[in-house]
């Protein structure tokens, strides 16, 4: 029903035929949606729910997109205790903060979670839940192959974050998922910079090559806003930039053009050790 669903099943690499949002999920999502009025901890009252400026699909789309965050955060968390390489707690703690925009937003619409965002690996969503599982069993076979579920949670998440843009009117929406959208094209470069290092030339594996190619052949992009306020801004913007540890890695799409035509491109033997010393975990 789902992107994700077709992921698992398929394995293709483009399969336009999903739907974003399955349609429990969106029921669900109106039902629980919980006015949260009355007055806050210390008697300030909380900024009045607008429910009326989102549509039942806005609404729905918005609670999915926090908990498929989510399973990018649960996943890089996992993948992080498991391989400790960069770049997956850096990028883990930019998930967490794509989460916590996207719920500034449900509470500001009288959105409830689905699910408790503490329950790792523990989703409402049951194709979220496959997806999950899958991705895991997939990290654990090797480095690399972390680093490939890394890359395919990218560009799902880049995919499904234009769906959202084109599918809302809503400026408050339409810049969240800006924010998360190039978060993610972040993390794909990141991802494939990585994966290069190995040895292994990318391929595209749910968008097309020449989206890929278009995202890979250009720079790290630095965040807007962010939601970055007050302390420790600086290292959330480092985290933002995760795993951007060594720019040299990035490849230029000649560069890459060059490997997958010289020397047999992509065995996945790379070595795992690391070049250059990465200097990018702020995680301190
Ligand atoms: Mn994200
Ligand atoms: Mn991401």
């Amino acid at each position: 029903m789902t992107i994700l669903s077709n992921l698992i099943e398929e394995n293709t690499a483009m399969t336009l035929q999903y739907r974003l949002i399955p349609v429990a999920i969106a029921m669900s999502a109106i039902l629980s949606a919980a006015p949260v009025l009355g007055a806050g901890p210390n008697g300030r009252q909380p900024a009045q729910p607008v429910l009326s400026e989102l549509d039942p699909g806005e609404a729905a789309t918005l609670v999915f997109m926090r908990e498929e965050e989510r399973v990018a955060r649960d996943v890089y968390l996992n993948m992080d205790a498991l391989w400790q390489l960069l770049p997956f707690g850096n990028i883990a703690a930019s998930e967490q903060k794509h989460m916590d925009a996207i719920k500034g937003a449900m509470d500001k619409y009288g959105l409830a979670d689905p699910s408790n965002p503490d329950d790792i690996g523990i989703y409402f969503d049951g194709a979220l839940q496959r997806l999950y599982t899958d991705l895991i069993d997939r990290g654990e076979g090797s480095y690399l192959a972390a680093l490939q579920v890394g890359a395919l949670i990218e560009e799902v998440d880049i995919e499904d974050n234009e769906v959202a843009i084109a599918a809302t009117d809503n400026a408050d929406l339409q810049t969240i998922y800006n924010n998360l959208l190039r978060g993610s094209r972040n993390h794909l470069r990141a991802f494939v910079a990585e994966i290069e290092r190995q040895g292994v030339v990318y391929s595209a594996q749910h968008l097309t090559q020449e989206a890929v190619d278009t995202i890979l052949d250009t720079p790290m992009e630095r965040g807007g806003k962010a939601g970055g306020q007050g302390a420790g801004s600086q290292r959330l913007g480092m985290v933002e930039d995760a795993g951007i540890a060594d720019q040299s890695g990035l490849t230029t799409r000649v560069e890459r053009l060059i490997a997958r035509n010289g020397s047999g491109a992509g065995n996945g033997s790379g070595s795992k050790s690391r070049k250059g010393g990465g200097t990018g975990d702020c995680r301190a």
